[in-house]
Protein backbone atom coordinates (compact mmCIF):
# COMPACT_ATOMS: atom_id res chain seq x y z
CA UNK A 1 0.00 0.00 0.00
CA UNK A 2 1.53 3.10 -0.99
CA UNK A 3 -0.40 5.67 1.67
CA UNK A 4 -1.12 9.52 0.61
CA UNK A 5 0.06 9.73 4.02
CA UNK A 6 1.12 8.42 7.14
CA UNK A 7 1.45 10.06 10.07
CA UNK A 8 1.41 7.53 12.28
CA UNK A 9 4.49 5.88 10.77
CA UNK A 10 6.12 9.51 11.07
CA UNK A 11 5.14 9.70 14.89
CA UNK A 12 7.25 6.54 15.77
CA UNK A 13 10.32 7.79 14.38
CA UNK A 14 9.96 10.60 16.48
CA UNK A 15 8.58 9.04 19.15
CA UNK A 16 10.72 8.67 22.30
CA UNK A 17 10.92 12.69 21.51
CA UNK A 18 7.48 13.30 21.36
CA UNK A 19 6.52 11.07 24.32
CA UNK A 20 9.18 13.12 26.37
CA UNK A 21 7.39 16.23 25.62
CA UNK A 22 4.45 15.45 25.87
CA UNK A 23 4.77 14.03 29.53
CA UNK A 24 6.65 16.61 30.41
CA UNK A 25 3.72 18.80 29.40
CA UNK A 26 1.11 16.75 31.17
CA UNK A 27 3.35 16.61 34.38
CA UNK A 28 3.86 20.47 34.07
CA UNK A 29 0.27 20.94 33.69
CA UNK A 30 0.47 24.37 32.33
CA UNK A 31 -1.96 23.97 29.37
CA UNK A 32 -2.61 27.32 27.45
CA UNK A 33 0.34 29.90 27.07
CA UNK A 34 3.68 29.74 28.87
CA UNK A 35 6.84 28.98 28.30
CA UNK A 36 6.83 26.33 25.46
CA UNK A 37 4.25 28.21 23.60
CA UNK A 38 6.69 31.18 23.51
CA UNK A 39 9.53 28.36 23.05
CA UNK A 40 7.68 27.23 20.17
CA UNK A 41 7.07 31.09 18.83
CA UNK A 42 10.52 31.63 19.07
CA UNK A 43 11.71 28.87 17.02
CA UNK A 44 9.47 29.86 14.24
CA UNK A 45 10.30 33.55 14.09
CA UNK A 46 14.28 32.04 13.96
CA UNK A 47 13.39 29.60 11.11
CA UNK A 48 11.93 32.41 9.19
CA UNK A 49 14.28 34.87 10.14
CA UNK A 50 11.04 37.31 11.10
CA UNK A 51 11.11 39.21 14.28
CA UNK A 52 7.21 38.29 15.19
CA UNK A 53 5.38 35.09 15.65
CA UNK A 54 1.88 35.03 16.96
CA UNK A 55 0.55 31.32 17.49
CA UNK A 56 -3.29 30.77 17.02
CA UNK A 57 -5.72 27.56 17.45
CA UNK A 58 -5.50 27.22 13.36
CA UNK A 59 -4.38 28.43 9.59
CA UNK A 60 -7.93 30.27 8.98
CA UNK A 61 -7.85 32.20 12.48
CA UNK A 62 -4.11 33.03 11.39
CA UNK A 63 -5.48 34.65 8.28
CA UNK A 64 -9.17 35.70 9.65
CA UNK A 65 -6.87 37.62 12.60
CA UNK A 66 -4.02 38.94 10.14
CA UNK A 67 -6.69 40.52 8.08
CA UNK A 68 -8.35 42.05 10.77
CA UNK A 69 -4.95 43.88 12.76
CA UNK A 70 -4.92 45.21 9.30
CA UNK A 71 -7.67 47.77 10.05
CA UNK A 72 -8.71 47.74 5.85
CA UNK A 73 -11.48 49.94 5.52
CA UNK A 74 -14.83 48.30 5.76
CA UNK A 75 -15.96 46.17 2.69
CA UNK A 76 -13.11 47.00 0.67
CA UNK A 77 -12.08 44.17 -1.96
CA UNK A 78 -9.79 41.22 -1.03
CA UNK A 79 -8.22 40.06 -4.07
CA UNK A 80 -8.03 35.71 -3.37
CA UNK A 81 -6.77 33.02 -5.92
CA UNK A 82 -9.91 31.30 -7.14
CA UNK A 83 -8.17 27.92 -6.77
CA UNK A 84 -7.24 27.45 -3.22
CA UNK A 85 -8.48 26.10 0.28
CA UNK A 86 -11.87 27.70 0.96
CA UNK A 87 -10.19 29.73 4.14
CA UNK A 88 -8.42 31.97 1.71
CA UNK A 89 -11.38 33.46 0.73
CA UNK A 90 -13.54 32.70 3.71
CA UNK A 91 -11.40 34.86 6.23
CA UNK A 92 -11.87 37.79 3.80
CA UNK A 93 -15.68 37.41 4.04
CA UNK A 94 -15.44 36.57 7.63
CA UNK A 95 -13.57 39.72 8.47
CA UNK A 96 -16.38 42.01 6.48
CA UNK A 97 -14.46 42.42 3.10
CA UNK A 98 -15.65 41.60 0.05
CA UNK A 99 -13.55 38.86 -2.11
CA UNK A 100 -12.32 39.24 -5.41
CA UNK A 101 -11.36 35.80 -6.98
CA UNK A 102 -8.05 35.86 -9.74
CA UNK A 103 -7.03 33.51 -11.78
CA UNK A 104 -4.42 31.52 -11.72
CA UNK A 105 -2.13 29.78 -14.03
CA UNK A 106 -2.52 26.56 -15.68
CA UNK A 107 0.98 25.32 -15.29
CA UNK A 108 2.06 26.05 -11.85
CA UNK A 109 -1.43 26.94 -10.26
CA UNK A 110 -0.48 30.21 -8.77
CA UNK A 111 -2.05 33.13 -9.06
CA UNK A 112 -1.71 35.06 -12.66
CA UNK A 113 -0.19 38.11 -12.39
CA UNK A 114 -1.04 39.30 -15.67
CA UNK A 115 -4.83 38.86 -14.52
CA UNK A 116 -4.11 40.37 -11.16
CA UNK A 117 -3.65 43.53 -12.36
CA UNK A 118 -7.24 44.10 -14.11
CA UNK A 119 -8.35 43.31 -10.68
CA UNK A 120 -7.16 45.47 -8.98
CA UNK A 121 -9.62 48.75 -8.21
CA UNK A 122 -9.57 51.72 -6.13
CA UNK A 123 -11.37 49.46 -3.61
CA UNK A 124 -8.54 46.84 -3.43
CA UNK A 125 -7.22 47.23 -0.03
CA UNK A 126 -5.11 43.72 -0.12
CA UNK A 127 -4.26 40.83 -2.03
CA UNK A 128 -3.68 37.46 -0.69
CA UNK A 129 -0.81 35.24 -3.11
CA UNK A 130 -1.64 31.60 -1.52
CA UNK A 131 1.72 29.92 -2.34
CA UNK A 132 -0.31 26.78 -3.34
CA UNK A 133 1.10 22.78 -3.51
CA UNK A 134 4.08 24.76 -2.01
CA UNK A 135 5.10 26.64 -4.73
CA UNK A 136 5.63 30.47 -3.57
CA UNK A 137 3.98 32.99 -5.70
CA UNK A 138 5.86 35.08 -8.24
CA UNK A 139 6.06 37.75 -5.44
CA UNK A 140 8.45 40.87 -6.96
CA UNK A 141 5.50 42.03 -9.52
CA UNK A 142 2.93 41.60 -6.66
CA UNK A 143 4.71 43.63 -4.65
CA UNK A 144 5.68 46.25 -7.12
CA UNK A 145 1.01 46.39 -7.92
CA UNK A 146 0.70 47.11 -4.33
CA UNK A 147 3.75 49.17 -3.08
CA UNK A 148 2.22 51.69 -6.12
CA UNK A 149 -1.46 51.82 -4.54
CA UNK A 150 -0.83 50.96 -0.75
CA UNK A 151 -2.68 47.33 -0.87
CA UNK A 152 -1.54 44.98 1.71
CA UNK A 153 -0.39 41.57 1.28
CA UNK A 154 -1.66 38.98 3.27
CA UNK A 155 0.69 35.64 2.19
CA UNK A 156 -1.25 32.31 2.65
CA UNK A 157 1.64 30.03 3.66
CA UNK A 158 -0.60 27.32 5.06
CA UNK A 159 0.73 25.04 2.16
CA UNK A 160 4.69 26.35 2.08
CA UNK A 161 6.23 25.62 5.70
CA UNK A 162 10.13 26.64 4.54
CA UNK A 163 9.30 26.99 0.03
CA UNK A 164 11.35 30.40 -1.06
CA UNK A 165 11.45 32.21 -3.61
CA UNK A 166 14.70 33.76 -5.32
CA UNK A 167 16.15 33.00 -1.43
CA UNK A 168 13.49 34.35 0.68
CA UNK A 169 11.23 32.54 2.49
CA UNK A 170 7.51 31.97 2.57
CA UNK A 171 6.07 34.47 4.80
CA UNK A 172 9.02 36.96 4.66
CA UNK A 173 7.63 39.05 1.93
CA UNK A 174 4.61 40.26 2.86
CA UNK A 175 2.61 42.53 5.45
CA UNK A 176 1.92 39.76 7.33
CA UNK A 177 1.64 36.13 6.76
CA UNK A 178 -0.33 32.86 7.93
CA UNK A 179 0.72 29.35 8.56
CA UNK A 180 -1.68 26.76 9.12
CA UNK A 181 -0.05 23.24 11.12
CA UNK A 182 -2.88 20.87 10.94
CA UNK A 183 -1.76 17.83 11.09
CA UNK A 184 -1.51 17.32 7.11
CA UNK A 185 0.39 20.35 6.23
CA UNK A 186 4.37 19.86 5.83
CA UNK A 187 4.88 21.11 9.53
CA UNK A 188 2.28 19.25 11.21
CA UNK A 189 0.71 19.22 15.22
CA UNK A 190 -1.35 16.69 16.47
CA UNK A 191 -4.57 18.67 16.11
CA UNK A 192 -5.60 22.19 14.90
CA UNK A 193 -2.38 24.76 14.89
CA UNK A 194 -1.64 27.67 13.29
CA UNK A 195 0.34 30.84 13.36
CA UNK A 196 0.76 34.46 12.58
CA UNK A 197 4.12 36.40 11.46
CA UNK A 198 5.31 39.45 10.54
CA UNK A 199 7.99 41.90 10.81
CA UNK A 200 5.80 45.30 12.09
CA UNK A 201 5.70 44.92 16.05
CA UNK A 202 2.38 47.43 15.70
CA UNK A 203 0.76 44.45 13.55
CA UNK A 204 1.85 41.81 15.98
CA UNK A 205 0.58 43.55 18.90
CA UNK A 206 -2.80 43.56 17.38
CA UNK A 207 -2.45 40.26 16.49
CA UNK A 208 -1.82 38.84 19.45
CA UNK A 209 -4.25 41.31 21.36
CA UNK A 210 -7.24 40.12 19.00
CA UNK A 211 -6.01 36.48 19.44
CA UNK A 212 -6.54 36.61 23.30
CA UNK A 213 -9.74 38.39 23.98
CA UNK A 214 -8.01 41.60 23.18
CA UNK A 215 -5.75 41.82 26.13
CA UNK A 216 -1.73 41.60 26.07
CA UNK A 217 -1.94 40.87 29.99
CA UNK A 218 -4.44 39.56 32.20
CA UNK A 219 -8.04 41.08 33.03
CA UNK A 220 -6.43 44.07 30.81
CA UNK A 221 -8.84 43.94 27.50
CA UNK A 222 -8.10 46.68 25.31
CA UNK A 223 -10.01 45.99 22.35
CA UNK A 224 -12.77 43.34 21.58
CA UNK A 225 -10.88 40.30 20.73
CA UNK A 226 -11.48 36.81 20.76
CA UNK A 227 -10.03 33.34 21.63
CA UNK A 228 -7.54 31.46 19.44
CA UNK A 229 -4.95 30.27 21.16
CA UNK A 230 -2.07 27.45 20.37
CA UNK A 231 -1.96 24.80 23.18
CA UNK A 232 1.71 23.88 24.97
CA UNK A 233 0.82 20.13 24.08
CA UNK A 234 0.94 21.30 20.22
CA UNK A 235 3.61 23.83 20.96
CA UNK A 236 6.05 21.69 22.34
CA UNK A 237 4.89 18.93 19.36
CA UNK A 238 5.64 21.79 17.08
CA UNK A 239 8.95 22.57 18.54
CA UNK A 240 9.93 18.76 17.78
CA UNK A 241 9.13 18.81 14.57
CA UNK A 242 10.28 21.60 13.36
CA UNK A 243 13.61 20.55 13.62
CA UNK A 244 13.10 17.89 10.81
CA UNK A 245 11.21 20.13 8.93
CA UNK A 246 14.20 21.10 6.61
CA UNK A 247 15.35 17.25 6.08
CA UNK A 248 11.36 16.48 5.40
CA UNK A 249 11.52 19.36 2.96
CA UNK A 250 14.60 17.95 1.10
CA UNK A 251 13.00 14.31 0.66
CA UNK A 252 9.69 15.77 -0.78
CA UNK A 253 12.28 17.55 -3.57
CA UNK A 254 14.14 14.12 -3.94
CA UNK A 255 10.64 12.15 -4.17
CA UNK A 256 9.42 15.32 -6.80
CA UNK A 257 12.73 14.72 -8.66
CA UNK A 258 12.07 10.78 -9.32
CA UNK A 259 8.55 11.95 -10.52
CA UNK A 260 9.59 14.46 -12.87
CA UNK A 261 12.51 11.85 -14.29
CA UNK A 262 10.17 8.81 -14.63
CA UNK A 263 7.17 10.73 -15.79
CA UNK A 264 8.01 13.44 -18.00
CA UNK A 265 8.11 11.02 -21.45
CA UNK A 266 4.78 9.87 -20.54
CA UNK A 267 2.65 11.95 -22.91
CA UNK A 268 -0.67 11.69 -21.03
CA UNK A 269 0.83 13.29 -17.95
CA UNK A 270 1.13 17.08 -17.47
CA UNK A 271 3.67 17.68 -14.98
CA UNK A 272 3.79 20.51 -12.63
CA UNK A 273 5.74 23.61 -13.44
CA UNK A 274 7.94 24.49 -11.60
CA UNK A 275 9.71 28.11 -11.38
CA UNK A 276 13.35 28.64 -11.52
CA UNK A 277 12.96 31.52 -8.50
CA UNK A 278 11.13 28.83 -6.57
CA UNK A 279 12.67 26.16 -3.81
CA UNK A 280 9.50 24.37 -3.64
CA UNK A 281 8.05 22.69 -0.52
CA UNK A 282 5.70 20.27 -2.45
CA UNK A 283 3.15 20.06 0.09
CA UNK A 284 1.40 18.25 -3.07
CA UNK A 285 2.33 17.30 -6.18
CA UNK A 286 -0.54 18.13 -8.83
CA UNK A 287 -0.40 15.92 -11.67
CA UNK A 288 -3.36 16.07 -14.72
CA UNK A 289 -4.63 13.46 -17.22
CA UNK A 290 -7.70 13.89 -19.28
CA UNK A 291 -8.76 10.33 -17.59
CA UNK A 292 -8.46 11.63 -14.62
CA UNK A 293 -11.06 9.05 -12.67
CA UNK A 294 -10.33 6.26 -14.16
CA UNK A 295 -6.39 6.99 -13.40
CA UNK A 296 -7.36 7.69 -9.59
CA UNK A 297 -9.52 4.10 -9.44
CA UNK A 298 -6.75 2.22 -11.22
CA UNK A 299 -4.39 3.78 -8.69
CA UNK A 300 -6.30 2.37 -5.54
CA UNK A 301 -6.70 -1.16 -7.13
CA UNK A 302 -2.61 -1.17 -7.49
CA UNK A 303 -3.15 -0.15 -3.65
CA UNK A 304 -1.74 3.98 -4.42
CA UNK A 305 -3.66 6.42 -2.86
CA UNK A 306 -4.23 9.88 -4.35
CA UNK A 307 -5.98 13.16 -3.95
CA UNK A 308 -7.85 16.21 -5.73
CA UNK A 309 -6.94 19.10 -4.85
CA UNK A 310 -9.41 20.31 -5.10
CA UNK A 311 -12.48 19.21 -6.82
CA UNK A 312 -14.31 22.52 -7.10
CA UNK A 313 -12.23 25.95 -7.17
CA UNK A 314 -14.11 28.13 -4.83
CA UNK A 315 -16.18 30.03 -6.99
CA UNK A 316 -18.10 26.62 -7.86
CA UNK A 317 -19.01 25.92 -4.01
CA UNK A 318 -22.54 26.79 -3.02
CA UNK A 319 -20.98 29.25 0.05
CA UNK A 320 -19.62 31.23 -3.27
CA UNK A 321 -22.71 31.10 -5.45
CA UNK A 322 -22.46 34.69 -6.49
CA UNK A 323 -19.35 33.83 -8.65
CA UNK A 324 -20.72 30.54 -10.31
CA UNK A 325 -20.74 32.15 -13.61
CA UNK A 326 -17.96 33.85 -13.37
CA UNK A 327 -15.49 32.69 -15.75
CA UNK A 328 -12.19 31.12 -14.70
CA UNK A 329 -9.63 29.36 -16.94
CA UNK A 330 -8.40 26.98 -14.18
CA UNK A 331 -12.08 25.68 -13.52
CA UNK A 332 -11.45 23.33 -16.78
CA UNK A 333 -9.09 21.60 -15.20
CA UNK A 334 -10.84 20.37 -12.29
CA UNK A 335 -11.73 17.30 -13.12
CA UNK A 336 -7.89 16.54 -14.87
CA UNK A 337 -5.57 17.36 -12.06
CA UNK A 338 -4.53 14.55 -9.85
CA UNK A 339 -2.35 14.63 -6.28
CA UNK A 340 0.26 12.19 -6.35
CA UNK A 341 1.80 10.52 -2.50
CA UNK A 342 4.60 12.69 -1.72
CA UNK A 343 6.07 13.27 2.12
CA UNK A 344 8.43 11.64 4.32
CA UNK A 345 6.68 8.39 4.73
CA UNK A 346 7.96 7.58 1.34
CA UNK A 347 10.67 6.03 -0.11
CA UNK A 348 12.12 6.67 -3.67
CA UNK A 349 11.49 2.86 -4.61
CA UNK A 350 7.36 3.64 -3.61
CA UNK A 351 7.65 6.50 -5.70
CA UNK A 352 9.38 4.65 -8.65
CA UNK A 353 6.87 1.88 -8.41
CA UNK A 354 4.01 4.87 -8.49
CA UNK A 355 5.52 5.91 -11.76
CA UNK A 356 5.57 2.53 -13.36
CA UNK A 357 2.28 1.75 -12.96
CA UNK A 358 1.05 5.07 -14.32
CA UNK A 359 3.32 3.67 -16.64
CA UNK A 360 1.69 1.10 -17.94
CA UNK A 361 -1.56 2.55 -17.61
CA UNK A 362 -3.42 3.14 -21.04
C1 LIG B 1 -4.91 24.34 5.33
C2 LIG B 1 -5.07 25.65 4.69
C3 LIG B 1 -5.61 26.75 5.36
C4 LIG B 1 -6.30 26.66 6.70
O1 LIG B 1 -5.63 26.08 7.71
P1 LIG B 1 -6.41 25.36 8.92
O2 LIG B 1 -5.33 25.19 9.93
O3 LIG B 1 -6.94 24.07 8.41
O4 LIG B 1 -7.49 26.27 9.38
C5 LIG B 1 -5.61 27.98 4.72
N1 LIG B 1 -5.14 28.12 3.47
C6 LIG B 1 -4.64 27.09 2.77
C7 LIG B 1 -4.10 27.32 1.41
C8 LIG B 1 -4.60 25.81 3.35
O5 LIG B 1 -4.11 24.79 2.64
Amino acid sequence: MVKFLDLSKQYLEIKKEIDFEISNVMQESSFIGGKRVKKFEDNFSSFLDIPNCISVANGTDALEIALESLKLPKESEVIVPVNSWISSAESVTRTGHKVIFCDVNTDDYLINVEKLKNKISIRTSAIMPVHLFGQMCDMDPIVGLCKERNIKIIEDCAQSHGATYKGRKAGTIGDIACFSFYPGKNLGAYGDAGAIVCNDDKIANQCRMIANHGSLKKHDHQIVGRNSRLDALQASILSVKLKFLDEWTNKRNLLAATYKSLLKDNKDIVLPKINDWSYHAYHLYVIRHEKRDELKEYLMKQGIETGIHYPKIISKTPAYKNFFNEKFSISEFSNKILSLPIGDHLSVEEVEFVCKVINKYK
